[in-house]
């Protein structure tokens, strides 16, 4: 065969959104694509692998037809552990993400978050903000379409990526153009060697290959964000963001309680009781879209108004009823402590807790002042409520109650939330031992809190 002839032989681990979208991207771009999951494949996404004609396994690897690859697409779910990515490292066949395949295609502009905490809440700002203002972005990363799969079939000149630290594992030669940085803290330890430097190395990449053109937005208070940049230098525009003005702060709130955003390419001021989103987190997830957005020169207006009309992402603080003066809220996605602990910042009236699920390690010390100051009772819900019900008998004075079903946590809840309180569902856990996904736990919450009307 000559040279012109040879196609690259590209597989593809992992049949889900990102796996199938580059998968598509590749066929597109004339490769030899060949796709396997070990697990199961949902029918979604084998209908679409059946149309495209690719071909595909699932249920197992066929590691002759895998050590075969020019290269392989991971899916970000795999972790390094799996035999099958230590039998292609053995080969030294080289690993990619979907993201750092699909940058290789297109020359948009890309905006990219990540951070432990807040990252969806703040690229679907991001995108609101873009697509209020007329601008033709694509939502892509954890959220939305595959960014394969525009890139390939519905292509946009500029993409809001929401990346986690797994897809930045492997991406090598990617460039964003705007990098933002939330926040960092301990999460994902499993996939880490239990080494929080190992977290952080990965949360940084977002900031390879930025130039001088491009900029990195990241929360200046973060201590370990500003360790990390003590050690490594780069040569992109920084725009830190605080809640108080401090040296060089690109976004802050001002003496009068006003949003203020300074950028070269455009300024802002708002009132911060106009912001849509509230809580402190919220406040730093604003101050980070609102920088992105003047940087890619959207007309004030539009931020302000798209800051002031943003509907919220479901499962984040989200308002589910207010029954006989208790107001429910939805929080289902907190999944850590530090999550946890912006929710109850951001509550104003007195709280009955729901907490619990799968602990991956929580340290609880950290919300115990919260806890203290905000929470009137606490209602543990998960399988083995142990550590809770242990932690916070021993610390606090407030009633516990122990519940193993989302039924009984709510019944509990009405019994102890009284006219003016909150009710609100911010486990501090995963939700795999009693529910699907936190996406199945926060629709069956509101659901049942519904059923209460
Ligand atoms: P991610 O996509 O990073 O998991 P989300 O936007 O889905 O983040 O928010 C998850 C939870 O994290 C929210 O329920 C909220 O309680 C908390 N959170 C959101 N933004 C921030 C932030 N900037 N800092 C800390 N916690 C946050």
């Amino acid at each position: 065969m000559s040279e012109n002839q040879y196609k690259k032989r590209l597989v593809v681990l992992g049949g889900g959104e990102s796996g199938v979208g580059a998968a598509i991207l590749a066929k597109d771009k004339g490769m030899d694509v060949f796709l396997s999951d070990f697990g199961t494949i949902a029918p979604k996404y084998l209908a679409t692998l059946e149309k495209e004609d690719i071909p595909h396994e699932h249920g197992q690897h066929t590691m002759e037809r895998i050590l075969a690859a020019d290269e392989v697409v991971k899916s970000p779910g795999i972790p390094d552990t799996a035999p099958v990515i230590k039998a292609l490292r053995e080969k030294n066949i080289p690993i990619i993400s979907e993201i750092e395949f699909a940058g290789r295609y297109t020359d948009a502009k890309m905006v990219c978050i990540t951070g432990s905490n807040g990252k969806t809440t703040t690229t679907s700002l991001i995108y609101h903000i873009l697509r209020r203002a007329g601008v033709d972005a694509g939502l892509a990363g954890n959220i939305g379409n595959s960014l394969a799969l525009q890139v390939a079939r519905d292509p946009h000149p500029v993409y809001v990526i929401e990346l986690s630290s797994f897809q930045l594992d492997n991406m090598y030669s990617f460039k964003a153009n705007i990098a933002v940085l939330l926040n960092i803290t301990p999460d994902h330890l499993d996939r880490y060697d239990y080494k929080m430097q190992n977290y952080i190395n990965a949360k940084f990449r977002i900031l390879q290959n930025l130039t001088p053109r491009d900029a990195f937005i990241y929360w200046q208070d973060d201590p370990v964000v500003s360790a990390q940049l003590r050690q490594i230098a780069t040569e992109a525009r920084i725009f830190p963001f605080a809640e108080h003005q401090e040296e060089n702060t690109a976004a802050y709130i001002d003496a009068e309680d006003n949003l203020i955003i300074n950028t070269p390419a455009g300024s802002l001021s708002m009132p911060r009781a106009d912001l849509a989103l509230h809580g402190l987190h919220n406040i730093y997830n604003s101050m980070a879209a609102g920088l992105s957005a003047c940087l890619l020169n959207i007309r004030r207006d539009d931020i302000r108004s798209a800051l002031s009309d943003f509907a919220g992402v479901e499962h984040r603080l989200e308002p589910v009823a207010t029954i006989n003066g208790v107001e429910w809220i939805n929080d289902s996605k907190a999944t850590n402590v530090n999550s946890t602990w912006y929710a109850l910042e951001a509550m104003k009236r007195p709280v009955v807790l729901i907490l619990g699920g799968k602990d991956k390690g929580n340290d609880y010390s950290e919300i115990l002042p919260l806890v203290r100051e905000k929470v009137k009772a606490i209602v543990a819900m998960g399988k083995d409520n142990a550590k809770i019900t242990a932690y916070f008998g021993e610390n606090t004075t407030l009633p516990v109650i122990d519940t193993h079903s989302l039924a009984d946590a709510v019944e509990a809840c009405r019994g102890l939330a009284s006219d003016g309180d909150t009710v609100l569902l911010s486990p501090c856990c995963a939700s795999f031992d009693l529910f699907k996904s936190y996406e199945d736990r926060g629709e069956q919450f509101k659901e049942m809190v519904k059923q209460l009307k």
